[in-house]
């Protein structure tokens, strides 16, 4: 490849870079605004037999130490439309496109599917990589395909949104971590599909209303001032959103879980049951919780914060306590949601 050096940045400090504002410096930092850079940045990772680290927002990222590679800020822009016909279109949005802004440009152009994911902070390119969900949707049931670089075949490739092998906070890319760069995504949205207000929160919201003339943006609206509620803003309070998965338990251990603990609160599905981790870790004592520098948050138990002044390893540790503790109580597993960097301390902590 010709054109002109790449020259990463050295030492460069990752705490703005991460939505818990933990303490952290990437050993190089660069940004990739096409797939000629990014090509470029690899390659010269791969010279160098460096480790890379795909950066969106960082917000569902935990920093517990240095990283000792190349952070690289992954920054493919872009959106636009093709294949509009009889109230359907693909919108095809660059990786490096903010979320929530791209959820807001759909409802605005009058396209139903996003609506339920507004506010969901970080870049569509991460918006695959563990499948973003909230208020019943998920982000496969509007994806059509993602265009990756393969950094194993060393091509660009489409992959269909089967191929992604989705699932509830999982993907193909969570489970090759290292192999694909997502360039873009592309999403098919309708102007008559139907609005998923199934989700208590929103029946909620839209109680006595006639929900036939709702818009997209009405529930984008919704969804909006429920979050705002129940969650705290990260340039207010570092979070990385949902620290634990729900946990999936088969039937037969939810209803011997119900049995001993008959408030239990969990999605029940024709095979299995999905247990509200929030409800688990509230129920042994640790909402509003704080250590010097990390804590739970008070109106949300799933949420952990970062006060200011602490380290990913004080997070760790304060996580694999409560995780302990719903095991003892609940004989239930808590896996940790956001990605934990270095892999020394995934390990230390057992997650
Ligand atoms: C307040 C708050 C609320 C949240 N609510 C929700 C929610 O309701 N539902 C939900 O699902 N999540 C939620 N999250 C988690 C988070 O916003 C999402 O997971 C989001 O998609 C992460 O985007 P990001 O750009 O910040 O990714 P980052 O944190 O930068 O990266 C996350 C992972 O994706 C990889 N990655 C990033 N970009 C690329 C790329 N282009 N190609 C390949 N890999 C890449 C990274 O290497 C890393 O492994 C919330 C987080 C916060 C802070």
């Amino acid at each position: 490849m010709t054109g002109k050096p790449f020259e990463p940045a050295a030492n460069v400090s990752l705490q703005s870079r991460n939505t818990l504002r933990l303490p952290a410096e990437a050993a190089w930092y660069a940004r990739a605004g096409d797939v000629t850079e990014l090509r470029r940045a690899l390659d010269w990772a791969d010279r160098q037999d460096l480790p890379v680290l795909l950066l969106g927002g960082g917000s569902n990222l935990v920093l517990a130490g240095d990283f000792p590679g190349l952070v690289l800020r992954v920054s493919l822009g872009g959106r636009c439309w093709s294949g509009v016909d009889n109230g359907s279109a693909i919108l095809e949005v660059g990786a490096g496109e903010n979320w929530h802004e791209t959820v807001m440009y759909s409802v605005r152009s009058g396209y139903r599917g996003l609506e339920n994911l507004a506010l969901i902070p970080g870049t569509v390119g991460a918006a695959p990589i563990q499948n973003i969900g909230a208020y019943g949707v998920e982000l496969s049931h509007a994806l059509v395909d993602v265009s990756v670089w393969d950094r194993e075949q060393g091509a660009e490739r489409v992959l269909t949104c089967e191929e992604c092998a989705f699932g509830y906070r999982d993907s193909l890319f969570k489970r090759q971590p290292e192999r694909y760069v997502v360039l873009k995504v592309r999403l098919r949205l309708s102007k008559r599909a139907p609005l998923r207000l199934g989700y208590r929160d929103l029946e909620e919201f839209f109680d006595g209303q006639a929900i036939d003339a709702l818009t997209a943006e009405d529930v984008a609206q919704a969804v909006i001032q429920v979050r705002s509620r129940k969650l705290p803003d990260p340039d207010f309070l570092p979070n990385a959103g949902s620290f634990f998965k729900n946990p999936v338990v088969s039937l037969a251990q939810f209803e011997s879980l119900q049995q001993r603990f008959p408030d239990i609160v969990a999605y029940v599905g024709q095979d299995s049951a999905k247990l509200a981790a929030g409800w688990l870790i509230d129920q042994c004592g640790w909402k509003g919780h704080r250590d010097a520098h990390v804590g739970v948050h008070n109106r949300q138990a799933l949420v952990l914060v970062h006060h200011g002044d602490g380290q990913g390893g004080e997070l760790l540790g304060l996580a694999s306590r409560i995780r302990d503790d719903v095991q003892a109580r609940y004989s239930v597993a808590l896996e940790v949601e956001p990605r934990i960097f270095p892999v020394s301390m995934r390990e230390e902590f057992r997650f």
